[in-house]
Protein backbone atom coordinates (compact mmCIF):
# COMPACT_ATOMS: atom_id res chain seq x y z
CA UNK A 1 0.00 0.00 0.00
CA UNK A 2 0.93 3.26 -1.06
CA UNK A 3 0.19 6.80 0.19
CA UNK A 4 0.75 9.03 -2.24
CA UNK A 5 0.86 13.38 -1.34
CA UNK A 6 0.56 15.99 -4.52
CA UNK A 7 1.59 19.63 -4.05
CA UNK A 8 -0.14 22.50 -4.91
CA UNK A 9 1.58 22.47 -8.26
CA UNK A 10 0.85 19.58 -8.69
CA UNK A 11 -2.60 20.32 -8.66
CA UNK A 12 -2.14 23.99 -9.93
CA UNK A 13 -3.53 23.69 -13.43
CA UNK A 14 -6.24 21.38 -15.14
CA UNK A 15 -2.77 19.84 -16.81
CA UNK A 16 -1.60 19.30 -13.58
CA UNK A 17 -4.66 17.43 -12.87
CA UNK A 18 -4.45 15.14 -15.59
CA UNK A 19 -0.66 14.46 -14.86
CA UNK A 20 -1.75 13.35 -11.49
CA UNK A 21 -4.66 11.49 -12.80
CA UNK A 22 -2.14 9.59 -14.91
CA UNK A 23 0.09 8.85 -12.23
CA UNK A 24 -2.38 7.84 -9.67
CA UNK A 25 -4.00 5.27 -12.48
CA UNK A 26 -0.03 4.17 -12.87
CA UNK A 27 -0.06 3.29 -9.70
CA UNK A 28 -3.35 1.38 -9.20
CA UNK A 29 -2.38 -0.84 -12.00
CA UNK A 30 1.18 -1.82 -10.45
CA UNK A 31 -0.77 -2.52 -7.06
CA UNK A 32 -2.30 -5.42 -8.09
CA UNK A 33 0.99 -7.41 -7.03
CA UNK A 34 1.73 -5.63 -3.91
CA UNK A 35 1.17 -8.01 -0.65
CA UNK A 36 -0.99 -5.23 0.79
CA UNK A 37 -2.84 -3.56 -1.84
CA UNK A 38 -4.11 -0.03 -1.71
CA UNK A 39 -3.48 3.84 -3.08
CA UNK A 40 -4.34 6.49 -0.96
CA UNK A 41 -4.12 10.37 -1.92
CA UNK A 42 -3.71 12.86 -0.57
CA UNK A 43 -3.92 16.64 -2.21
CA UNK A 44 -2.65 20.37 -1.33
CA UNK A 45 -5.08 23.47 -2.03
CA UNK A 46 -4.27 24.50 -5.69
CA UNK A 47 -1.60 26.54 -5.52
CA UNK A 48 -2.25 29.70 -4.38
CA UNK A 49 -4.81 29.27 -2.79
CA UNK A 50 -3.96 29.40 0.62
CA UNK A 51 -2.74 32.47 0.16
CA UNK A 52 -5.80 33.68 -1.47
CA UNK A 53 -7.34 32.44 1.54
CA UNK A 54 -5.55 34.14 3.86
CA UNK A 55 -5.43 37.75 2.26
CA UNK A 56 -9.05 36.93 1.71
CA UNK A 57 -9.24 36.70 6.21
CA UNK A 58 -6.67 39.40 6.80
CA UNK A 59 -8.56 42.09 4.48
CA UNK A 60 -11.80 41.72 6.21
CA UNK A 61 -10.23 41.60 9.89
CA UNK A 62 -8.77 44.94 8.76
CA UNK A 63 -12.36 46.09 8.00
CA UNK A 64 -12.32 45.67 4.06
CA UNK A 65 -15.81 44.09 3.23
CA UNK A 66 -15.54 43.70 -0.11
CA UNK A 67 -12.05 42.42 -1.05
CA UNK A 68 -13.15 38.23 0.07
CA UNK A 69 -16.34 38.87 -2.62
CA UNK A 70 -13.90 38.63 -5.31
CA UNK A 71 -11.46 36.58 -4.42
CA UNK A 72 -14.53 34.20 -4.01
CA UNK A 73 -15.08 34.47 -8.00
CA UNK A 74 -11.51 33.98 -8.72
CA UNK A 75 -11.46 30.77 -6.34
CA UNK A 76 -14.80 29.58 -8.17
CA UNK A 77 -13.22 30.20 -11.43
CA UNK A 78 -9.76 28.31 -10.48
CA UNK A 79 -11.55 25.08 -9.82
CA UNK A 80 -14.46 25.15 -12.28
CA UNK A 81 -11.72 25.71 -15.17
CA UNK A 82 -10.60 22.67 -14.29
CA UNK A 83 -13.81 20.82 -13.98
CA UNK A 84 -14.51 22.31 -17.32
CA UNK A 85 -11.49 20.87 -18.88
CA UNK A 86 -11.48 17.25 -17.09
CA UNK A 87 -15.12 15.98 -15.59
CA UNK A 88 -17.56 15.46 -19.02
CA UNK A 89 -20.51 13.81 -16.76
CA UNK A 90 -22.47 16.79 -15.95
CA UNK A 91 -24.15 15.04 -12.79
CA UNK A 92 -20.53 14.96 -11.29
CA UNK A 93 -20.08 18.39 -12.14
CA UNK A 94 -23.22 19.48 -10.82
CA UNK A 95 -22.12 17.90 -7.85
CA UNK A 96 -18.93 19.43 -8.17
CA UNK A 97 -20.10 22.87 -8.70
CA UNK A 98 -23.00 22.53 -5.59
CA UNK A 99 -19.44 21.47 -3.32
CA UNK A 100 -17.73 24.78 -4.49
CA UNK A 101 -20.11 27.01 -4.00
CA UNK A 102 -20.95 25.76 -0.29
CA UNK A 103 -17.18 25.67 0.70
CA UNK A 104 -17.23 29.93 -0.89
CA UNK A 105 -20.28 30.40 0.98
CA UNK A 106 -18.70 29.38 4.48
CA UNK A 107 -15.84 32.02 3.15
CA UNK A 108 -18.31 34.69 2.67
CA UNK A 109 -19.76 33.79 6.27
CA UNK A 110 -16.50 33.89 8.09
CA UNK A 111 -15.38 37.06 6.18
CA UNK A 112 -18.24 38.82 6.67
CA UNK A 113 -17.98 37.80 10.80
CA UNK A 114 -14.31 38.74 11.00
CA UNK A 115 -14.62 41.87 9.01
CA UNK A 116 -17.87 42.64 11.90
CA UNK A 117 -15.51 41.65 14.70
CA UNK A 118 -12.45 43.43 13.31
CA UNK A 119 -9.90 40.25 14.50
CA UNK A 120 -9.53 37.15 12.84
CA UNK A 121 -8.20 34.82 15.88
CA UNK A 122 -5.81 31.55 15.45
CA UNK A 123 -8.76 29.70 15.36
CA UNK A 124 -10.44 31.15 12.65
CA UNK A 125 -8.07 31.70 10.39
CA UNK A 126 -7.59 27.53 10.60
CA UNK A 127 -11.23 27.42 9.36
CA UNK A 128 -10.17 29.77 6.42
CA UNK A 129 -6.94 28.68 5.32
CA UNK A 130 -8.51 24.98 5.09
CA UNK A 131 -10.74 25.20 2.87
CA UNK A 132 -8.65 25.32 -0.28
CA UNK A 133 -7.78 21.38 -0.07
CA UNK A 134 -11.50 20.83 0.92
CA UNK A 135 -12.39 22.11 -2.69
CA UNK A 136 -9.08 20.03 -4.48
CA UNK A 137 -9.99 16.71 -2.40
CA UNK A 138 -13.27 16.80 -4.25
CA UNK A 139 -12.12 17.85 -7.47
CA UNK A 140 -9.08 15.86 -7.60
CA UNK A 141 -11.44 12.58 -6.75
CA UNK A 142 -14.02 13.92 -9.65
CA UNK A 143 -11.43 14.15 -12.08
CA UNK A 144 -10.13 10.31 -10.82
CA UNK A 145 -13.57 9.13 -11.58
CA UNK A 146 -13.64 10.89 -14.71
CA UNK A 147 -10.49 9.09 -15.37
CA UNK A 148 -11.94 5.57 -14.80
CA UNK A 149 -10.79 4.99 -11.11
CA UNK A 150 -13.39 4.71 -8.07
CA UNK A 151 -12.30 7.13 -5.95
CA UNK A 152 -13.77 9.29 -2.98
CA UNK A 153 -12.99 12.42 -1.00
CA UNK A 154 -12.43 12.31 2.44
CA UNK A 155 -12.17 15.43 4.81
CA UNK A 156 -9.06 14.93 6.72
CA UNK A 157 -11.18 16.43 10.11
CA UNK A 158 -12.36 12.72 10.14
CA UNK A 159 -8.76 11.47 10.33
CA UNK A 160 -6.50 13.34 12.10
CA UNK A 161 -7.25 14.12 15.75
CA UNK A 162 -4.75 17.16 17.04
CA UNK A 163 -4.57 19.21 19.85
CA UNK A 164 -6.13 23.15 19.81
CA UNK A 165 -2.37 24.93 18.85
CA UNK A 166 -4.52 26.79 15.96
CA UNK A 167 -1.68 27.29 12.97
CA UNK A 168 0.29 23.99 13.75
CA UNK A 169 -1.82 22.04 15.66
CA UNK A 170 0.25 18.80 16.82
CA UNK A 171 -1.48 15.39 16.21
CA UNK A 172 -2.59 13.12 18.42
CA UNK A 173 -1.46 9.68 17.01
CA UNK A 174 -3.23 6.93 18.72
CA UNK A 175 -6.40 8.84 17.75
CA UNK A 176 -5.17 9.38 14.38
CA UNK A 177 -4.10 6.43 13.68
CA UNK A 178 -7.50 4.64 14.98
CA UNK A 179 -9.47 6.82 12.84
CA UNK A 180 -7.48 6.21 10.00
CA UNK A 181 -7.31 2.48 9.71
CA UNK A 182 -11.05 2.32 10.58
CA UNK A 183 -12.31 5.08 8.09
CA UNK A 184 -9.44 4.27 5.00
CA UNK A 185 -9.15 0.35 5.28
CA UNK A 186 -12.54 -0.56 4.25
CA UNK A 187 -12.41 1.74 1.43
CA UNK A 188 -9.29 0.30 0.53
CA UNK A 189 -10.25 -3.15 0.77
CA UNK A 190 -13.39 -2.75 -1.49
CA UNK A 191 -10.67 -1.21 -4.29
CA UNK A 192 -11.67 2.66 -3.84
CA UNK A 193 -9.17 5.56 -3.83
CA UNK A 194 -9.51 7.55 -0.77
CA UNK A 195 -8.94 11.18 -1.60
CA UNK A 196 -7.95 12.84 1.30
CA UNK A 197 -7.37 17.06 2.08
CA UNK A 198 -3.63 17.83 3.26
CA UNK A 199 -3.18 20.45 5.87
CA UNK A 200 -6.22 20.28 8.22
CA UNK A 201 -7.64 18.08 11.20
CA UNK A 202 -9.72 18.63 13.78
CA UNK A 203 -9.84 18.64 17.99
CA UNK A 204 -11.53 15.80 19.61
CA UNK A 205 -14.42 18.37 19.90
CA UNK A 206 -14.46 18.89 16.58
CA UNK A 207 -12.64 22.22 15.67
CA UNK A 208 -11.07 22.51 12.86
CA UNK A 209 -7.17 22.68 12.75
CA UNK A 210 -4.20 22.98 10.52
CA UNK A 211 -0.89 21.37 10.62
CA UNK A 212 1.17 24.41 9.80
CA UNK A 213 2.30 26.29 6.07
CA UNK A 214 3.30 23.44 3.67
CA UNK A 215 1.65 20.68 6.20
CA UNK A 216 -0.01 18.62 3.28
CA UNK A 217 3.40 16.81 3.60
CA UNK A 218 3.05 16.12 7.30
CA UNK A 219 -0.64 14.78 6.39
CA UNK A 220 0.28 12.39 4.18
CA UNK A 221 3.33 10.57 6.36
CA UNK A 222 0.89 10.82 9.19
CA UNK A 223 -1.65 8.70 7.28
CA UNK A 224 0.93 6.59 5.78
CA UNK A 225 2.42 5.94 9.33
CA UNK A 226 -1.15 5.31 10.72
CA UNK A 227 -1.77 2.53 7.92
CA UNK A 228 1.53 0.93 8.04
CA UNK A 229 2.07 1.97 4.48
CA UNK A 230 4.74 0.30 2.25
CA UNK A 231 5.86 3.60 0.85
CA UNK A 232 5.07 7.71 1.33
CA UNK A 233 5.48 9.56 -1.45
CA UNK A 234 5.37 13.20 -1.68
CA UNK A 235 5.14 14.18 -5.10
CA UNK A 236 6.24 18.06 -6.00
CA UNK A 237 7.56 19.93 -8.69
CA UNK A 238 11.70 19.59 -8.88
CA UNK A 239 13.04 15.93 -9.22
CA UNK A 240 13.03 15.39 -5.61
CA UNK A 241 15.21 16.69 -2.59
CA UNK A 242 18.37 18.28 -4.41
CA UNK A 243 21.73 19.77 -2.93
CA UNK A 244 20.20 23.03 -2.71
CA UNK A 245 17.14 25.30 -3.59
CA UNK A 246 17.35 24.57 -7.25
CA UNK A 247 15.60 28.48 -7.60
CA UNK A 248 18.61 30.10 -5.33
CA UNK A 249 21.27 27.40 -6.71
CA UNK A 250 20.86 26.97 -10.69
CA UNK A 251 23.30 23.53 -10.32
CA UNK A 252 22.02 21.96 -7.41
CA UNK A 253 21.84 18.55 -8.09
CA UNK A 254 19.17 16.09 -7.39
CA UNK A 255 20.20 13.29 -4.50
CA UNK A 256 19.46 9.71 -5.19
CA UNK A 257 19.26 8.99 -0.97
CA UNK A 258 19.44 11.14 2.41
CA UNK A 259 18.59 9.38 5.87
CA UNK A 260 15.86 10.19 8.34
CA UNK A 261 18.27 12.41 10.00
CA UNK A 262 19.85 14.46 7.33
CA UNK A 263 15.92 15.18 5.47
CA UNK A 264 15.04 16.74 9.26
CA UNK A 265 17.91 18.67 9.73
CA UNK A 266 17.46 19.96 5.61
CA UNK A 267 13.58 20.84 6.28
CA UNK A 268 14.31 22.17 9.88
CA UNK A 269 16.60 24.45 8.29
CA UNK A 270 14.35 26.02 5.50
CA UNK A 271 14.15 23.07 2.60
CA UNK A 272 10.53 24.37 1.92
CA UNK A 273 10.41 20.76 -0.77
CA UNK A 274 9.50 19.11 2.64
CA UNK A 275 7.15 19.99 6.15
CA UNK A 276 9.92 19.72 8.57
CA UNK A 277 7.90 17.14 10.41
CA UNK A 278 7.47 15.17 7.61
CA UNK A 279 9.62 12.28 8.40
CA UNK A 280 9.07 12.06 12.44
CA UNK A 281 5.37 9.65 11.43
CA UNK A 282 7.83 7.38 9.06
CA UNK A 283 11.09 7.13 11.32
CA UNK A 284 9.01 4.83 14.16
CA UNK A 285 7.64 2.65 11.86
CA UNK A 286 10.46 2.68 9.23
CA UNK A 287 8.93 3.96 6.07
CA UNK A 288 10.71 4.95 3.23
CA UNK A 289 9.61 8.66 2.04
CA UNK A 290 9.89 9.19 -1.77
CA UNK A 291 10.26 12.26 -3.35
CA UNK A 292 9.40 12.38 -6.79
CA UNK A 293 8.55 14.63 -9.96
CA UNK A 294 4.95 15.10 -11.12
CA UNK A 295 6.01 16.67 -13.76
CA UNK A 296 8.93 14.12 -14.59
CA UNK A 297 7.78 10.82 -13.19
CA UNK A 298 9.95 8.60 -14.42
CA UNK A 299 12.92 10.28 -12.96
CA UNK A 300 13.56 8.19 -9.40
CA UNK A 301 13.48 11.36 -7.44
CA UNK A 302 14.92 10.69 -3.65
CA UNK A 303 14.30 7.73 -1.29
CA UNK A 304 14.56 8.83 2.69
CA UNK A 305 15.32 5.96 4.78
CA UNK A 306 16.94 5.02 7.74
CA UNK A 307 20.29 4.68 6.52
CA UNK A 308 21.50 5.67 3.27
CA UNK A 309 24.15 3.31 1.70
CA UNK A 310 26.97 5.91 0.58
CA UNK A 311 28.21 7.30 3.89
CA UNK A 312 32.04 8.27 3.01
CA UNK A 313 33.66 10.04 5.49
CA UNK A 314 33.61 13.86 5.21
CA UNK A 315 30.99 13.81 2.55
CA UNK A 316 28.65 17.33 2.42
CA UNK A 317 25.15 16.54 1.62
CA UNK A 318 23.03 19.69 0.92
CA UNK A 319 22.82 23.54 2.06
CA UNK A 320 19.78 25.34 2.59
CA UNK A 321 19.05 28.79 4.64
CA UNK A 322 16.46 29.88 6.97
CA UNK A 323 15.43 33.52 6.54
CA UNK A 324 13.55 35.89 8.27
CA UNK A 325 15.52 35.18 11.53
CA UNK A 326 16.75 37.38 14.54
CA UNK A 327 20.74 36.91 16.64
CA UNK A 328 20.01 38.24 19.67
CA UNK A 329 22.80 38.84 22.02
CA UNK A 330 23.19 39.69 25.73
CA UNK A 331 26.99 41.21 26.50
CA UNK A 332 28.52 42.19 29.60
CA UNK A 333 32.26 42.41 31.24
CA UNK A 334 30.14 41.61 33.98
CA UNK A 335 28.84 37.75 32.82
CA UNK A 336 32.56 36.44 33.29
CA UNK A 337 31.89 33.53 35.68
CA UNK A 338 28.75 34.13 36.86
CA UNK A 339 27.07 31.25 36.90
CA UNK A 340 23.42 30.05 35.66
CA UNK A 341 23.39 33.15 33.13
CA UNK A 342 23.14 30.38 30.14
CA UNK A 343 20.29 28.89 32.05
CA UNK A 344 18.18 31.74 33.46
CA UNK A 345 18.34 33.12 29.47
CA UNK A 346 17.23 29.82 27.77
CA UNK A 347 14.61 29.85 30.75
CA UNK A 348 13.20 33.16 30.08
CA UNK A 349 13.17 32.30 25.98
CA UNK A 350 11.16 29.08 26.56
CA UNK A 351 8.55 30.84 28.63
CA UNK A 352 7.70 32.99 25.63
CA UNK A 353 7.51 29.42 23.57
CA UNK A 354 10.30 31.03 21.17
CA UNK A 355 11.92 28.38 19.08
CA UNK A 356 15.99 28.74 19.32
CA UNK A 357 17.70 27.60 16.40
CA UNK A 358 20.66 28.31 17.10
CA UNK A 359 23.38 29.06 20.08
CA UNK A 360 26.44 30.70 19.99
CA UNK A 361 28.75 31.58 23.11
CA UNK A 362 31.74 33.34 22.94
CA UNK A 363 34.75 31.39 24.97
CA UNK A 364 35.95 34.81 26.68
CA UNK A 365 32.05 33.84 28.28
CA UNK A 366 31.22 37.63 27.93
CA UNK A 367 28.26 37.30 25.42
CA UNK A 368 25.96 34.91 24.63
CA UNK A 369 24.23 35.21 21.18
CA UNK A 370 21.14 32.92 19.49
CA UNK A 371 18.87 33.08 17.14
CA UNK A 372 15.38 33.12 16.89
CA UNK A 373 12.26 33.72 14.26
CA UNK A 374 11.88 37.15 13.54
CA UNK A 375 8.39 37.15 14.80
CA UNK A 376 9.05 35.65 18.79
CA UNK A 377 11.76 38.40 18.60
CA UNK A 378 10.86 41.28 20.10
CA UNK A 379 9.24 39.03 23.06
CA UNK A 380 12.32 37.33 24.19
CA UNK A 381 13.93 40.30 24.33
CA UNK A 382 11.42 42.33 26.48
CA UNK A 383 11.33 39.01 28.53
CA UNK A 384 14.95 38.78 29.21
CA UNK A 385 15.11 42.81 30.47
CA UNK A 386 12.32 41.64 32.54
CA UNK A 387 14.41 38.79 34.14
CA UNK A 388 18.03 40.63 33.93
CA UNK A 389 16.42 43.78 35.36
CA UNK A 390 18.75 43.55 38.53
CA UNK A 391 22.13 42.70 36.35
CA UNK A 392 21.60 45.76 34.05
CA UNK A 393 20.93 47.85 36.35
CA UNK A 394 24.28 46.74 38.31
CA UNK A 395 26.16 47.04 35.10
CA UNK A 396 26.59 43.30 35.04
CA UNK A 397 25.38 42.67 31.52
CA UNK A 398 25.38 45.84 29.45
CA UNK A 399 22.87 45.23 26.58
CA UNK A 400 20.09 42.85 25.86
CA UNK A 401 20.17 43.37 21.43
CA UNK A 402 18.00 41.71 18.58
CA UNK A 403 19.76 42.25 15.24
CA UNK A 404 16.98 41.78 12.39
CA UNK A 405 17.48 40.68 8.98
CA UNK A 406 19.22 37.46 9.35
CA UNK A 407 19.89 33.87 7.77
CA UNK A 408 21.03 30.71 9.05
CA UNK A 409 22.99 28.69 6.13
CA UNK A 410 22.72 25.13 7.58
CA UNK A 411 25.32 22.57 5.62
CA UNK A 412 23.64 19.25 6.04
CA UNK A 413 25.03 15.53 6.01
CA UNK A 414 25.63 12.39 8.16
CA UNK A 415 29.09 11.64 6.73
CA UNK A 416 30.42 14.97 8.08
CA UNK A 417 30.54 13.08 11.69
CA UNK A 418 33.75 13.26 13.31
CA UNK A 419 35.25 14.89 9.68
CA UNK A 420 38.08 17.57 11.17
CA UNK A 421 38.14 20.59 9.00
CA UNK A 422 34.78 21.15 7.63
CA UNK A 423 33.98 24.03 9.43
CA UNK A 424 37.37 25.82 8.01
CA UNK A 425 36.35 25.12 4.31
CA UNK A 426 32.89 26.42 4.97
CA UNK A 427 34.51 29.50 6.17
CA UNK A 428 37.01 29.73 3.56
CA UNK A 429 34.32 29.79 0.88
CA UNK A 430 31.97 32.48 2.77
CA UNK A 431 35.75 34.50 3.08
CA UNK A 432 36.69 34.66 -0.63
CA UNK A 433 33.44 35.63 -1.58
CA UNK A 434 33.82 38.68 0.58
CA UNK A 435 31.06 37.49 3.07
CA UNK A 436 30.98 38.05 6.78
CA UNK A 437 30.28 35.30 8.94
CA UNK A 438 28.09 36.69 12.08
CA UNK A 439 28.59 33.72 13.96
CA UNK A 440 29.00 29.98 13.62
CA UNK A 441 27.76 26.46 15.41
CA UNK A 442 28.02 22.85 14.76
CA UNK A 443 25.10 21.10 16.12
CA UNK A 444 25.51 18.27 18.54
CA UNK A 445 24.22 15.55 16.24
CA UNK A 446 27.89 16.93 14.00
CA UNK A 447 25.21 16.26 10.68
CA UNK A 448 24.97 20.01 10.23
CA UNK A 449 27.51 22.66 10.42
CA UNK A 450 25.24 26.38 10.49
CA UNK A 451 26.61 29.87 9.97
CA UNK A 452 24.92 33.12 10.46
CA UNK A 453 24.77 35.60 7.73
CA UNK A 454 22.69 38.82 6.44
CA UNK A 455 19.83 38.67 4.09
CA UNK A 456 22.16 40.48 1.63
CA UNK A 457 24.52 37.29 1.69
CA UNK A 458 22.45 34.95 1.67
CA UNK A 459 22.21 34.05 -1.74
CA UNK A 460 26.42 34.09 -2.25
CA UNK A 461 27.02 32.46 0.76
CA UNK A 462 24.94 29.36 -0.64
CA UNK A 463 26.43 29.24 -3.95
CA UNK A 464 29.83 29.53 -2.52
CA UNK A 465 29.70 26.85 -0.39
CA UNK A 466 27.88 24.58 -2.66
CA UNK A 467 31.16 25.31 -5.27
CA UNK A 468 33.99 24.45 -2.29
CA UNK A 469 32.07 21.30 -1.51
CA UNK A 470 31.57 20.29 -5.52
CA UNK A 471 27.86 19.51 -4.49
CA UNK A 472 26.84 19.64 -8.45
CA UNK A 473 29.18 16.25 -8.51
CA UNK A 474 27.09 13.45 -7.76
CA UNK A 475 28.21 11.94 -4.15
CA UNK A 476 29.40 8.57 -5.38
CA UNK A 477 32.30 10.48 -7.05
CA UNK A 478 33.08 13.22 -4.25
CA UNK A 479 33.41 9.87 -2.22
CA UNK A 480 35.97 8.44 -4.42
CA UNK A 481 38.21 11.74 -4.41
CA UNK A 482 38.27 11.90 -0.55
P1 LIG B 1 4.62 21.46 -3.01
O1 LIG B 1 3.60 22.46 -3.42
O2 LIG B 1 4.72 20.28 -3.94
O3 LIG B 1 4.48 21.05 -1.57
P2 LIG B 1 6.77 23.27 -2.32
O4 LIG B 1 6.78 24.54 -3.09
O5 LIG B 1 6.26 23.28 -0.93
O6 LIG B 1 6.03 22.17 -3.20
O7 LIG B 1 8.25 22.63 -2.29
C1 LIG B 1 8.95 22.45 -3.50
C2 LIG B 1 9.95 23.58 -3.69
O8 LIG B 1 10.91 23.52 -2.64
C3 LIG B 1 10.79 23.49 -4.94
O9 LIG B 1 10.14 24.05 -6.04
C4 LIG B 1 12.08 24.21 -4.55
O10 LIG B 1 12.13 25.53 -5.04
C5 LIG B 1 12.03 24.29 -3.04
N1 LIG B 1 13.24 23.74 -2.39
C6 LIG B 1 13.91 24.33 -1.37
N2 LIG B 1 14.97 23.60 -1.02
C7 LIG B 1 14.98 22.50 -1.80
C8 LIG B 1 15.84 21.36 -1.91
N3 LIG B 1 16.89 21.19 -1.11
N4 LIG B 1 15.53 20.43 -2.83
C9 LIG B 1 14.46 20.57 -3.63
N5 LIG B 1 13.64 21.64 -3.59
C10 LIG B 1 13.88 22.59 -2.70
N1 LIG C 1 -2.02 24.41 1.23
C1 LIG C 1 -1.21 24.49 2.42
C2 LIG C 1 -0.19 25.61 2.28
O1 LIG C 1 -0.14 26.28 1.25
C3 LIG C 1 -0.56 23.19 2.77
C4 LIG C 1 0.40 22.62 1.73
O2 LIG C 1 0.42 23.05 0.59
O3 LIG C 1 1.14 21.70 2.11
O4 LIG C 1 0.54 25.87 3.20
MG1 LIG D 1 5.11 21.97 0.24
Amino acid sequence: MIVMKFGGTSVGSADAFAQVAQIVKDAVAHDGTSAQPGVVVVTSAMSGVTNMLIEAAERAARGDESFHQAQQDSLLLKHQVVAGRLVEDGSERAALTRIFEQRLAELDRLCSSIAVLGELTARGLDVVSGLGERMAAPLLATVLRAAGLRAEAIDATELIVTDNTFGSAAPLDKLTEARCRERLLPMLHSGIVPVVTGFIGATVENVPTTLGRGGSDYSGALIGAALHADEIQIWTDVNGVMTADPRIVPNARSLHQLSYEEVAELAYYGAKVLHPKTVTPAIEKKIPVRVLNTFEPAHPGTLIVEKTHVEAKGTVKAITAIRNMNLITIAGRGMMGVPGIAARTFGAVARTGANVLMISQSSSEQSICFVVPEASAREVISALREDFQHELERHYIDDIHGMPHINIVAVVGSGMRGTPGLAARVFTAVAAAGLNVIAIAQGSSEANISLVVVDADVTSALRAIHDIFELHVPTEERAHKL
